[in-house]
C-alpha cells in the first residue's frame, strides 16, 4: 500500500515528548506539541540559552556543509536530519553547487510527512525514515543507493544526534560503520552535547530523565568519535569557534559552550 502522510502522522506520539519536535520548538517552528513545549520549558530552566543553542548548531551546519561543498564534495548522507527548517543541507549545498545530492535519515514519522512536502520537487534530495542505528539497512537503501555515488567522497553528517546514542549502542562502531563505506577523501562532520559546566550536567539529568537520551560527552570523548581520520582545523571545538564567519567573543557563555563539533577527512 502507498505510504500517505496520514499513515505516519498516525504514528506521531503526542504524550511524549520527541527529540525532533522538541528541536523545532527551540527552531521557534510550528511542528511540535505541548508535551515538546513543556519539556523544552524543564530544560529553559537550567539552560536559558537553549534556544540560541540550537541557532549555534544551524549555524554552524550550514558553515560546516559550505566548507565540504567548497572541498569538493557534492553528496551527503545527513543522519539524524531532523523536521525541515530554513537552510536545511540541501539548501545550503545546492546553492554552492546546484548538483549537490543530499539523503535525509531521521527515524521520526514527522520528519517524513514534513520532509516530502518540501522535497518533492527536488530530484536531487531524498527523506529516508529510518533508524541511523542499523547502517547496514540505511546504506542498502534504495534512495541513498539511487542519489549517491559510493565511489566518489561523501559528506557523513551526525550534526546534533550521537549525544541521542547510549554508550551501550556502540555509537563509534555506527560512526565507523559509515565511513568504511564511503572512499578515502570523503568527511566526517559532527555536532554533539558536551558536558563543558556544571549547568550541562543538569540539562544532561533533564535530558535523560524526559526525553530518554541526551548523553552530554566529555571534548575528549567527542574528539574521540574522529579517531583514525584526519581532524581539520581548528579541531573539535565549542559550535561559534569552528571556521567562524565573523568575529567570536573571548569569553564563551555556557550556552555557547553546550555544543561542540568538527570535520575530519578519511584519508
Ligand atoms: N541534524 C539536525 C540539526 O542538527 O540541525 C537535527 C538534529 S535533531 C536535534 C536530532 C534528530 O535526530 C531528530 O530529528 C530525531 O528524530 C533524529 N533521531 C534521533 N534518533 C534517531 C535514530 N536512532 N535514527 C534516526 N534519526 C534519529
Amino acid at each position: 500500500m502507498a505510504e500517505t502522510p496520514n499513515q505516519w502522522t498516525s504514528a506521531i506520539d503526542t504524550t511524549r515528548p520527541s527529540i525532533a519536535r522538541a528541536y523545532d520548538v527551540v527552531l521557534n517552528g510550528k511542528d511540535n506539541f505541548e508535551v515538546d513545549r513543556a519539556f523544552v520549558a524543564e530544560i529553559v530552566k537550567v539552560v536559558p540559552e537553549i534556544y540560541d543553542v540550537a541557532t549555534y548548531n544551524r549555524q554552524i551546519l550550514g558553515r560546516g556543509v559550505r566548507f565540504l561543498v567548497d572541498q569538493g564534495v557534492t553528496q551527503f548522507i545527513d543522519l539524524g536530519s531532523g523536521l525541515p527548517t530554513v537552510e536545511n543541507t540541501h539548501h545550503v549545498a545546492q546553492r554552492a553547487n546546484p548538483d549537490s545530492r543530499v539523503v535525509y535519515v531521521d527515524n521520526d514519522p514527522m520528519v517524513l510527512a514534513h520532509g516530502r512536502a518540501l522535497l518533492a520537487e527536488n530530484d536531487r534530495t531524498a527523506v529516508v525514515t529510518s533508524d541511523l542505528r542499523d547502517p547496514e539497512a540505511i546504506l542498502a537503501d534504495k534512495d541513498v543507493r539511487r542519489l549517491i555515488d559510493f565511489d566518489r567522497p561523501v559528506g557523513v553528517m551526525l550534526v546534533g544526534i550521537l549525544h541521542h546514542l547510549h554508550d551501550d549502542e556502540d555509537p563509534r562502531g555506527i560512526v565507523e560503520a559509515y565511513m568504511d563505506a564511503v572512499p578515502s577523501g570523503s568527511y566526517l562532520f559532527i555536532t554533539h552535547f558536551c558536558a563543558s559546566s556544571d549547568d550541562s550536567r543538569e540539562a544532561e539529568k533533564k535530558f535523560l530523565a524526559m526525553l530518554g537520551t541526551g548523553r552530554f560527552r566529555t571534548e575528549k570523548e567527542i574528539t574521540g568519535f574522529f579517531d583514525g581520520f584526519e581532524l581539520l582545523e581548528p579541531g573539535v571545538v565549542a559550535l561559534p569557534l569552528w571556521r567562524p564567519d565573523g568575529p567570536v567573543p573571548s569569553e564563551l557563555t555556557v550556552g555557547q559552550r553546550l555544543m561542540y563539533g568538527g570535520i575530519a577527512r578519511k584519508r
